[in-house]
């Protein structure tokens, strides 16, 4: 597929200091992530700003220093393959390697690893699939193993949300966050992600939003934008955020498995001149935004993804170890993504792998060079840099997309300042202190699950959805 998208400001755009500087209404609006502040001003040469805005190069954070400091670890785990919805764009092959299954015993064998390793400060664990809550056992077995060990350590979940409320009930108690699929208005997201009998999922994901809300639990929404729902992201906001979601993490569809080819992608152009609206709309819904254009304003740096820098590790269900979560087997997987396996003897993880996984970044294209949103993108997602990345260009229209939204951030968060106001943007680094929080002080409310009755009953396409149509 071949569209592009008119970037009609991106020649004003420009990087100043290490930082985005987007020209709007006769001056420069200056992003400074560093003091978490904008700065306006009619040229980019004026001496006062050079000494008011550190240079980024100087001074750039180094974001997981705190991490490796402390050895703190973050671990996913891969549970399986199978999945009980057949979702259009899947970027896996669901239920192909069904005999690739993690067993309580491989999940215990990973953690003891990872607790083994020097003074392992704290261990995040997520679960990740397929769908995890397929594995039931396995999940219990990193929990008790967790709470055995007596180290400090807490728990996510990637689901498709149609997992039984007694065992939600049961990952709440045990303090996990979640991260759950949801692609907006009931009828955009059953389109999008059926059961695999086709039967509609919505209600069941529903219910399970309604619940996570209603026990004060903490969860993201992850909506993954397409040419089917595009046109009605707002409208989904509204949605969402009447089942009492706070965090909304949206993202064009990759270009991996069901959706390679672009096949799924939408219309870039109806994609970017929403976005302003959807602004708008979260901004007085109070929904926090969290996108890839823009989730690393207050954290600058040259690099984009946590896993490939060496903050995560990804153990597959076939025995592999991988950098990144879409990398779920060693067989066909790209060059350099895989970082080690199980052995007979134990857990064997090439740090020389890992350490070369690490050049992916904002100095991996030329272009990214001069790009305004250099700092902030970081070059974007280092697997997408392999896999289509050919020509050692950009993907153009995909890079254009990101500065939009980037620069309608940027201009939102300067009117919310005008207007004393908190911006919604600040999405991703508002979710990553909830989990700090987490590890400090885990509490949820108590709930009678009885009061959600049958699937789907509490808020059907009837009221609420209906109202958010119109
Ligand atoms: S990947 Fe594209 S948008 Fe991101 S910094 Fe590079 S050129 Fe800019
Ligand atoms: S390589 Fe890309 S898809 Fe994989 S974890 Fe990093 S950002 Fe995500």
């Amino acid at each position: 597929m071949s569209q592009d998208v008119t970037c009609v400001h991106a020649m004003p755009d420009r990087l100043f200091r290490g930082m985005p500087a987007i020209w709007a209404g006769g001056q420069y609006v200056i992003w400074n992530g560093l003091r978490n502040c904008t700065y306006t001003a009619q040229n980019l040469d004026v001496a006062g700003l050079e000494t008011g805005i550190p240079d980024i190069h100087s001074s750039t954070r180094k974001i997981y220093s705190d991490s490796q400091r402390r050895n703190w670890l973050n671990v996913v785990l891969v549970l399986t393959n199978r999945c009980n919805l057949s979702c259009r764009y899947c970027y896996a092959q669901p239920n192909k390697y069904m005999n690739e299954e993690m067993t309580p015993r491989r999940v215990e064998s990973v953690l003891e690893w990872c607790l083994g390793q020097a003074s392992v400060g704290r261990l995040y664990v997520s679960f990740v699939g397929g769908e995890p809550t397929l594995k039931p056992e396995c999940i219990e077995a990193a929990v008790n193993l967790m709470r055995d060990s007596g180290h400090p350590h807490s728990f996510h979940i990637t689901t498709n949300g149609t997992c039984e409320i007694e065992f939600l009930d049961w990952l709440i108690d045990q303090h996990f966050d979640f991260s759950v699929s949801s692609d907006g208005l009931p009828a955009d997201h059953d389109v999008q992600r059926p059961f695999s009998d086709l039967a509609r999922s919505s209600p069941h994901v529903e219910r399970f939003m309604l619940y996570l809300a209603k026990r004060g639990a903490l969860f993201q929404v992850r909506a993954t934008v397409t040419k089917h729902n595009v046109g009605r992201l707002p409208q989904a906001l509204e949605y969402w955020a009447s089942l009492g979601v706070e965090f909304v993490h949206f993202e064009l569809v990759g270009n991996l498995g069901m959706a390679r080819n672009h096949s799924h992608l939408p219309d870039l152009e109806t994609y970017v001149t929403l976005f302003p609206k959807m602004l708008d709309t979260a901004q007085r819904l109070g929904i926090y935004l969290v996108n890839s254009a823009f989730m690393k304003l207050l954290t600058p740096s040259h690099s984009f993804c946590t896993s490939t820098q060496g903050g995560r590790l990804h153990f597959n269900s076939d025995g592999s170890i991988s950098g990144c979560y879409k990398i779920q087997r060693a067989q066909g997987a790209p060059d350099g993504f895989i970082l080690g396996q199980a052995s007979q003897t134990g857990l064997n993880v090439d740090e020389q792998a890992r350490s070369r996984l690490r050049r992916f970044g904002a100095s991996y294209h030329h272009e990214c060079g001069s790009c305004f949103a250099r700092n902030v993108c970081g070059g974007g997602c280092p697997l997408d840099q392999v896999l289509y990345g050919y020509s050692g260009q950009t993907d153009r229209k995909l890079c254009n997309v990101k500065r939009s939204l980037l620069r309608e951030a940027i201009l939102h968060i300067h009117e919310c300042s005008r207007r004393g106001t908190p911006s919604i943007v600040f999405g991703s680094s508002v979710y990553d202190v909830r989990v700090e929080a987490k590890f400090e002080q885990p509490e949820s409310k108590e709930v009678d699950s009885h009061e959600f009755g049958e699937t789907g009953t509490e808020c059907g396409e009837n009221g609420r959805i209906a109202a958010a149509q119109g």
